[in-house]
């Protein structure tokens, strides 16, 4: 199988290469070039999310020498669940936030970090993945390429702008981790990457790689629990299964719509976002206008510009076509407060602000009429992640998960350095 860019200015190439340069040269993002079939028949009734992700590696690899790697690969990249616990007869939670981060992201790096060693092998030159953060990406991304031979990790955040606990969750690794407080905005630590990456010398000097959610070898894992919830519920009730995705840079949604292309037993995908609302307005007036993103309390999602937009035009040129295909709501903050504290009241459920904002989407259209048969909200984070937020709104603690608690008992220890590509060079020197 061979990947084009969104661009078509670059070459085709196989899987490892498109994982391996992230963007393609043109700029673009990575997409099959073909959708060969895919035998979901030939998955075991009870398959694991392993067995799921291997089948799938394999089917995108094609012939490029990762396939022959897919059983270690996702062996090593799935060692913590993803679950659906049901609510009622037509309504599911799928909890995603059980990997060490607890959050839905440690899933494509986990899997990101096990193809890439696997890339780099044992005698290939050290790479260096180089994230910018502002909170969530660049800690699942330090946790899951902790202690990997070949590969080096350095990750930028704001400084004082990260929640104590995703500080920590950044700078408590060491070893090949390293991470850097930025004196300036999450748009600088963006602005220093994209300058070390367009700077040739230092991109070949260093072996830059990059970790974020344009990677294609974030989608693969990503479509793994969206296929087995989906069999599962096909198997139990001989209904498809629809979500409401938690929608940011749209990544989490493309991996569905892929899922559901490949013909897992998807019935209808919602995208749910905060009030960065570029998509509904683009439904609405059929005008693409990416914009400079809002502050909300679904902060993981707080996206005016999304990256993956790209890959959904791709395949929907047409606003008419990407309408067939996708619903979206958007909903602001006091809704997300309200829909925080009714889950509480309704169902004793603890919602971190994006699992709520998808849980209220889904509320709005089962009043309005929803389609029959079941249906599952994504969960993307553990609420002890937002507690702050959380814990007034339903009037009591939240228990933090293990991987958490950890985490915190841990010594933290970050670089200061000026939002100066130079200084981050200089600490490499
Ligand atoms: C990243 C993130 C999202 C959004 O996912 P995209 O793939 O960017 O659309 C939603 N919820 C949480 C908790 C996240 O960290």
């Amino acid at each position: 199988m061979r990947y084009l860019s969104t661009r078509g200015q670059s070459p085709a190439v196989d899987l490892s290469a498109a994982i391996r340069q992230g963007l393609a040269p043109d700029g673009g993002l990575y997409v099959p070039q073909a959708w060969p079939a895919f035998s979901v028949e030939a998955l075991a009734p009870e398959a694991s999310l392993e067995q799921i992700a291997a089948a799938l590696l394999r089917h995108f690899a094609g012939d490029d020498p990762l396939a022959a790697a897919a059983t270690a690969v996702a062996g090593d990249a799935f060692g913590f669940p993803a679950q659906v616990r049901a609510l009622s007869s037509d309504l599911g939670i799928l909890e995603l936030f059980h990997g060490p981060t607890a959050a839905f992201k440690d899933f494509g790096a986990s899997f990101l970090a096990a193809s890439l060693s696997r890339i780099q092998g044992v005698t290939g030159p050290r790479m260096l993945i180089l994230v910018a953060t502002s909170g969530d990406t660049g800690g699942a991304v330090a946790a899951a390429f902790h202690g990997k031979p070949g590969i080096d990790v350095a990750v930028l955040y704001p400084k004082g702008l990260v929640s104590p606990l995703q500080e920590r969750q950044l700078t408590c690794w060491g070893g090949n981790v390293r991470a850097f407080s930025v004196r300036g905005t999450f748009d600088d630590c963006q602005r220093i990457v994209k300058a070390a990456f367009d700077h040739g010398a230092l991109a070949d000097r260093f072996h830059l790689c990059s970790a974020n959610s344009i990677n294609i070898g974030r989608l693969v894992p990503q479509m793994t629990y969206f296929a087995q919830s989906s069999l599962q519920a096909w198997r139990q009730r001989g209904e498809k299964l629809s979500f409401v995705v938690p929608s940011g840079n749209l990544g989490h949604a493309t991996a569905c719509v892929w899922a559901r292309r490949l013909g897992f037993p998807i019935g209808e995908i919602v995208l749910a976002h905060n009030a960065n609302k570029t998509v509904l307005d683009y439904y609405e007036t059929g005008e693409w206008r990416p914009r400079a993103s809002v502050h909300t309390l679904a902060s993981a999602m707080d996206v005016g510009d999304p990256s993956n937009a790209e890959r959904l035009h791709h395949m929907y040129p047409s606003v008419e076509s990407l309408r067939q295909a996708l619903a979206v709501g958007a909903v602001d903050d006091d809704a997300i407060r309200a829909r925080i504290r009714r889950g509480f009241e309704e169902y004793g459920e603890i919602w971190c602000p994006h699992t709520a904002t998808a849980a209220e989407i889904y509320a709005r259209r089962k009043l309005h009429g929803a389609s029959p048969g079941p249906w599952a909200i994504v969960a993307t984070a553990h609420p002890a992640k937002f507690a702050e937020i959380v814990e007034p709104l339903i009037g009591r603690p939240i228990a933090m998960p293990a991987a958490l608690e950890s985490v915190m008992e841990r010594a933290g220890a970050a670089t200061e350095i000026n939002a100066e590509l130079a200084e981050l060079e200089a600490a490499f020197a």
